[in-house]
């Protein structure tokens, strides 16, 4: 029963395809010749034919990870256990074990999309966190010392989590926290902190600094593994608001907060690191006449084309938002101005060149678009500034069209 009953909720809640085997010549049989591949295996260590955990051997003979379930358990079985290479363990002595063994499953499978990175100046007790860590399928840098941290976390955008000793050759723990909060927020990555002191103060101050988790060592592998899981999955559940927050509602392209928030980092880093980049605000013309002829419903469908054709044309690695009404932001990265005002020149002929199909209604637009270099050591507001006087003169000129500073060379040559 509490194998149909796991089945069914691995299926229902977890969408997996999961197979059942009753016994261990289930199993083998299970196994045998041109088996399927398997993620993992939950199993139970006492099977009626295979009273001394042989399922358990023989899942890890196949290369398949085991979670195991056990009615019985002593310290002897949890030794045992865990000399092997097993994922973790769930103890079937109270109703919520399967919800356990589901949650278990769950945070294995999904572990894979989490960056860790390990940081420990001690070869050997590095090496001890990152294959526990890694047995739990996390994704995982290591570096040796603080300043080999900060560049990993500088130089790539994907890393969740940390999990540091303190006592770093190069750095103190403290000193890393904060410079990673200085760099990256508070909210970006999860600090994990180790530390072997007695002292119980260092896990007060170092929570108190903003540290997401503490773990004293010699730690316990059980602990060590739901203190990382835990933060591991508030990081998830933070990064999937966040996700939510800085969506536009109607149009699911990035809005307004989102480019604020993000807009003056990429400039600020465009300028640290001498690259190129510019900034546009495009417009819809003669949106409020649109929405007039043809009703706000259409204005909306509009509204959705528009930022659809605009999300597949722009590259991910710039940033497109919808800043309010019918107004775009868009930051190109590695564009100088030139670049950048051709690609506006191509956008805005795309859209005008393909009516939009609106409740039986071919809708034809337009745009303007303002368009500002990202070069001096001006603020971002001043550039979105710059971009919005430009927008002012495009719609001035008679819309349709894009303008810059180049198009005022121009007009001050002819
Ligand atoms: P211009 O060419 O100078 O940009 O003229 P415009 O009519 O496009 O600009 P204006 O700022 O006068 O009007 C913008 C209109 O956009 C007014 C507003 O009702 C409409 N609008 C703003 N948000 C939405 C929305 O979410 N849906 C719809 N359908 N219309 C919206
Ligand atoms: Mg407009
Ligand atoms: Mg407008």
């Amino acid at each position: 029963m509490f194998s149909t009953a796991l089945k069914y909720r691995l299926e229902k809640e977890l969408g997996l395809c999961v197979t059942h085997c009753s016994s261990m010549a289930a199993l083998r049989g299970t196994l045998q010749g041109e088996a399927p591949e398997f993620a993992l295996a939950v199993l139970d260590l006492n099977l009626p034919d295979a009273p001394n955990c042989e399922a358990l051997d023989y899942v890890i003979s196949k290369g398949i990870a085991p979670l195991v379930f056990t009615g019985s358990f002593s310290d002897a079985t949890r030794d045992q256990i865990l000399a092997k290479n097993v994922l973790d363990y769930v103890v079937k002595d109270n109703p919520a074990a399967i919800q356990q063994l589901v949650l278990a499953v769950d945070r294995i499978l999904t572990s894979g999309k989490t960056q860790v990175l390990v940081v420990d100046s001690d070869p050997e007790s590095l090496q001890r966190q990152v294959s526990l860590i890694a047995k739990q399928r996390f994704q995982i840098i290591a570096v040796e010392t603080g300043a080999a941290a900060l560049d990993v976390l500088d130089t790539r955008g994907d890393i969740d989590m940390v999990v540091a000793d303190l006592d770093l050759a190069d750095m103190d723990g403290f000193a890393l926290l904060a410079e990673i909060r200085q760099r990256h927020g508070d909210d970006t990555v999860r600090v994990v902190g180790l530390c072997k002191s007695e002292d119980r103060m260092v896990a007060a101050r170092f929570l108190r600094a903003g540290g997401d988790e503490y773990i004293q060592k010699p730690f316990l592998v059980e602990e060590f593994n739901s203190r990382v899981f835990h933060v591991a999955a508030i990081q998830k559940r933070v990064q999937s608001l966040h996700r939510i927050a800085a969506r536009d509602y109607l149009t699911d392209i990035y809005n307004r907060r989102y480019f604020f928030e993000t807009g003056p980092r990429l400039v600020d880093q465009a300028l640290r690191r001498g690259e190129l980049a510019s900034i546009a605000i495009l417009d819809i013309d003669h949106f409020k006449r649109l929405n007039d002829t043809y009703g706000h419903e259409v204005g909306d469908i509009v509204l959705k084309a528009v930022s659809r054709r605009l999300k597949h044309r722009i590259n991910d690695r710039h940033l497109l938002a919808r800043l309010g009404g019918e107004e775009f932001g868009i930051i190109f990265s590695g564009l100088g101005l030139e670049e950048a005002l051709d690609y506006c020149e191509r956008l805005r002929l795309e859209l005008a060149a393909q009516p939009i199909e609106a409740d039986g209604e071919a809708v034809t637009i337009t745009v303007s678009a303002g368009l500002a270099a990202i070069s001096g050591r001006e603020t971002f507001d001043n550039y979105l500034n710059a971009a919005d006087q430009f927008l002012y003169m495009a719609k001035h000129a008679g819309r349709n069209r894009v303008f810059s500073e180049l198009s005022l060379m121009s007009a001050l040559a002819s």
